[in-house]
């Protein structure tokens, strides 16, 4: 229980791997090697599935009440806020996000916690008066095993947006962190512990995609599979689960739109736009990473976003003035670099940032033009601080610029024309349409995507119906 080890959380109790196996876990702002984590194998897997099966089948808690159950997992989340700094030195340290930001993303993983706890509480069955004679309602239960997947971009607040839902309705759950960051997500584990969730609810399975994640989709003692990633994973993750018919909740890559009308509020379009593409230095599903602004204000609206882009403080994510650091991992940048890397041939032109050049793994906050739609970097999901910009004449155009992609998952649009705002945000084909702003998010309202950016819909009543297998019962009345 330190943290130079994370091991795994099986059973109520933080464990090695069966045959002893660990990995490097990395610190990319100073590229050093801080931890070693628990590498978990089949065998792992196993484990962590029986133990959650166990608890599932013949523990405790399924089986509580609903008020209890919502207490135990504000317990939960009172630990966790009591830790923030904790948790939140932990993801900037493992992933390099700045530490404000990390902060925030803990406190957004509480509230994940909290809102889970009190909606399944809140929100139980329907009934169905029949002119019949009879009467049916509805029931919500739990069902059964949940494997959870997360990715490494939020690491603490990907994982809570899945472990929280699925345990507030009464399931127990083996969650296994990306390999790049198992940090945050196996203290998640031991404050499980430490609230006395009984053993099995929230187990931690440290390792990589394959085996251990492998290893969780393909167990038939598994009910449901919930995955955030790329879309490369999510069909084969989707193909391991169907082996034993589990539905699967997939949160996948993105290339998010974003629209700038010419009647735009300027500064507040500025203000977003950078924000939709350079937070968390771009490694995020909903990152607006293509542009489209309106002919009529393009120099204009160009000049002040360089300007703000180049403005970012970039550096030590630990540095309370730093607002963008460099990339979560040698791999991922070795990844955006190649993409800018070929804007030139492509015909594009790199109007400001690229590849930091100093052996860190930053990558400034970078602006494309002129890129053709046929170029790899303008329409494959780089996950990273590169924006591709265009420019457009119609509205109509607008749109179909928008829409050219198989990615789905959200789109941000910026105008003080209110007709406009619903007409094209109706007609932009993503989850979640943005109007004058990005990242707000409301827990009740559906989250996903379209197309290539996935399949389901999680959030409030959403994630009631994919963690919960409802129930008709039919009551005859005698009259
Ligand atoms: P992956 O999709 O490969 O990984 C996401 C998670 O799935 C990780 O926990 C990974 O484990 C696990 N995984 C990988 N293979 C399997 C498998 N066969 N069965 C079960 N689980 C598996 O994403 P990467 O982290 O490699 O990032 C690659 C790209 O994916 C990014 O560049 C970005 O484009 C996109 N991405 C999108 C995210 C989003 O929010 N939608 C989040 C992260 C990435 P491990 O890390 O150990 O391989």
């Amino acid at each position: 229980m330190t943290d130079t080890f994370f091991g795994h959380v099986i059973d109520g109790e933080e464990v090695p791997s069966v045959d002893g196996a660990t990995f490097d876990v990395w610190n990319p702002w100073t590229q050093e090697v801080f931890a070693q984590a628990a590498e978990g194998g089949p065998e792992d897997a196993a484990r962590a599935v029986a133990s959650s099966r166990k608890a599932f089948d013949e523990g405790p808690w399924p089986r509580l009440g609903r008020v209890e159950r919502a207490a135990a997992v504000h317990r939960l989340a009172d630990l966790m806020e009591a830790r923030s700094d904790e948790l939140a030195t932990l993801d900037t340290t493992n992933m390099g996000k700045p530490f404000a930001q990390a902060k925030h993303d803990v406190g957004r993983s509480v509230q994940n916690f909290r809102f889970f706890a009190d909606h399944q509480r809140d929100h139980t069955g329907e009934t169905y008066p029949m002119d019949s004679g009879h009467h049916t309602y509805s029931e919500y239960g739990p069902v059964g095993v949940v494997a959870a997947i997360s990715p490494w971009n939020f690491p603490l607040m990907m994982a809570s947006w899945k472990v929280a839902p699925a345990i507030a309705w009464g399931n127990t759950c083996v969650v296994k962190p990306s390999e790049d960051t198992p940090a945050s997500v196996t203290v998640l584990g031991r404050l499980a512990v430490e609230a006395g969730f009984p053993p099995g609810v929230i187990n931690v399975l440290n390792g990589h995609g394959t085996p251990a994640g492998s290893s969780l989709t393909a167990d038939d003692r598994v009910d449901r599979v919930t995955f955030t990633g790329s879309s490369a994973t999510g069909k084969v993750v989707m193909a391991s689960a169907a082996g034993h018919l589990a539905p699967v909740s997939l949160e996948l890559g993105g290339k998010g739109a974003n629209v700038v009308f010419e009647d735009a509020d300027l500064d507040n379009a500025v203000r977003w736009t950078v924000e939709a593409i350079f937070r968390n230095s771009g490694q995020v599903c909903l990152a607006g990473s293509r542009l489209f602004v309106a002919s009529a204000i393009y120099d204009e609206f160009m000049e002040r976003f360089v300007a703000a882009a180049e403005a970012l403080t970039v550096g030590d994510p630990f540095d309370p003035a730093t607002k963008f650091a460099s990339l979560a991992s040698k791999r991922h940048f070795d990844k955006v670099t190649s993409y800018v890397d070929g804007v030139g041939a492509d015909g594009g032109t790199v109007v400001t940032g690229g590849a930091a050049d100093d052996g860190t793994w930053l990558v400034r906050p970078t602006i494309i033009t002129d890129l053709p739609r046929t170029a790899p970097a303008y329409c494959e999901e780089i996950f990273g601080p590169v924006c591709v910009v265009n420019r457009f004449d119609s509205e109509d155009e607008a749109v179909g610029l928008a829409n050219d992609t198989r990615y789905g998952l959200n789109a941000m649009l910026f105008t003080e024309n209110l007709s406009r705002a619903h007409r094209v945000a109706s007609r932009l084909r993503a989850g979640t349409v943005w109007v004058n702003c990005f990242f707000i998010r409301d827990l009740r309202t559906p989250f996903g995507g379209v197309g290539d950016s996935g399949v389901g819909r999680e959030g409030g009543n959403f994630s009631k119906e994919f963690f919960t297998e409802p129930k008709a019962v039919v009551m005859q009345i005698n009259r």
